[in-house]
């Protein structure tokens, strides 16, 4: 299950006040360096521990908990809002355009989860907002993944455009952009091609994408399951093309929690959706308060 190591720990740590009446400075201090481990153990940035742990240290030993009569509850409270901070406080939508269409480019390493969360998302525009979204087959380098998407598209009666895999992913954007303006599609999701890991050949075709199709959403997908990388990975995009927003995928395995906690506070990019499974309906609104009570238990 998702969390749970960090959860247990964290229930741990505070459960132990519980027992207390009053709390004392070293009290606070002892909390406080089970947190710090319980987070770093769960794949959090360091630097974002740093800041989340001596926030919370400062709130818990203001008057307000010290001179409670129930200082575990206030210890998690605090603890709960700042997660809801450190994650980015409100969901935060997806970005429309004034006309039509809404581009939404989508770009992660192979494997993340960018096909299947792109077509998660346009269908679940087109139950939700009665959208007409068309999909872009742009991942010229592996064939599997342009029969991936049309197989999908397929299935859940969503268009796919593509030209097989021997034109450049620019010429399909810019050829796909113009089938949508005269069907006059809504939304637009560009499924660009992966790597195994961040390179250069890479982000040169993604930017050339973007610079072509000037997308309302440049959505990165990462792997939650992928700890700290998945926050370096988000890193590194966000660097390169400057990402409006980021899904977090794999969420019903047993992720550590790092990637949920790090990449908004990381990258300044909120995190938009959440995959909690393989099927079509198996994507969510990011709500930073319901993550954070989900990690707290
Ligand atoms: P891409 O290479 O980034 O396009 O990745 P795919 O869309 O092909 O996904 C890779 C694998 O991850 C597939 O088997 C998906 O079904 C699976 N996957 C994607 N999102 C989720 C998720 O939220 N939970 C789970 N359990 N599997 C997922």
């Amino acid at each position: 299950m998702a969390f749970e190591g960090l959860t247990e720990r964290l229930q741990n740590a505070i459960g132990k006040l519980r027992r207390k009446g009053k709390i004392s400075e070293s009290d606070v201090k002892e909390v406080m360096r089970e947190i710090r481990l319980a987070l770093l153990e769960a794949d959090v940035n360091f630097g974002v521990v740093k800041d989340f742990v001596k926030t919370v240290r400062t709130r818990a030993v203001g008057s307000e908990v010290l001179e409670s009569l129930t200082p575990a509850q206030q210890i998690v409270k605090i603890v709960n809002e700042e997660l809801v901070k450190v994650m980015g406080q409100e969901s935060v939508p997806l970005n429309k355009s004034p006309k039509i269409p809404t581009v939404i480019m989508m770009v992660g390493l192979q494997g993340a989860g960018k096909t299947t969360t792109a077509s998660k998302l346009a269908l679940k525009l087109k139950n939700e907002k009665h959208a007409r979204p068309l999909m872009i087959a742009a991942d010229v380098y592996r064939p599997a993944a342009i029969d991936q998407l049309k197989t999908l598209g397929q299935e859940n009666d969503l268009p796919v455009f593509d030209m097989g895999t021997d034109v450049s992913p620019v010429k399909i954007v810019e050829e796909g952009l113009k089938v949508a303006q005269e069907n006059k599609n809504d939304y637009v999701f560009i499924d660009t091609a992966g790597r195994l890991q961040i390179d250069e050949k890479l982000m040169q075709e993604l930017t050339d994408i973007q610079k072509l199709a000037t997308p309302d959403e440049v959505l990165l997908t990462v792997d939650s399951m992928t700890g700290q990388n998945a926050t370096e990975v988000a890193e590194g995009f966000n660097e390169q093309l400057n990402i409006t927003g980021v899904i977090l995928t794999k969420l019903d395995g047993d992720t550590r929690g790092g990637a949920a906690l790090s990449i908004r506070a990381v990258t300044g990019k909120p995190i938009k959706f959440i995959g909690q499974g393989e099927k079509m309906d198996d994507l969510d609104v990011f709500y930073p308060d319901r993550m954070a009570s989900r990690i707290l238990g």
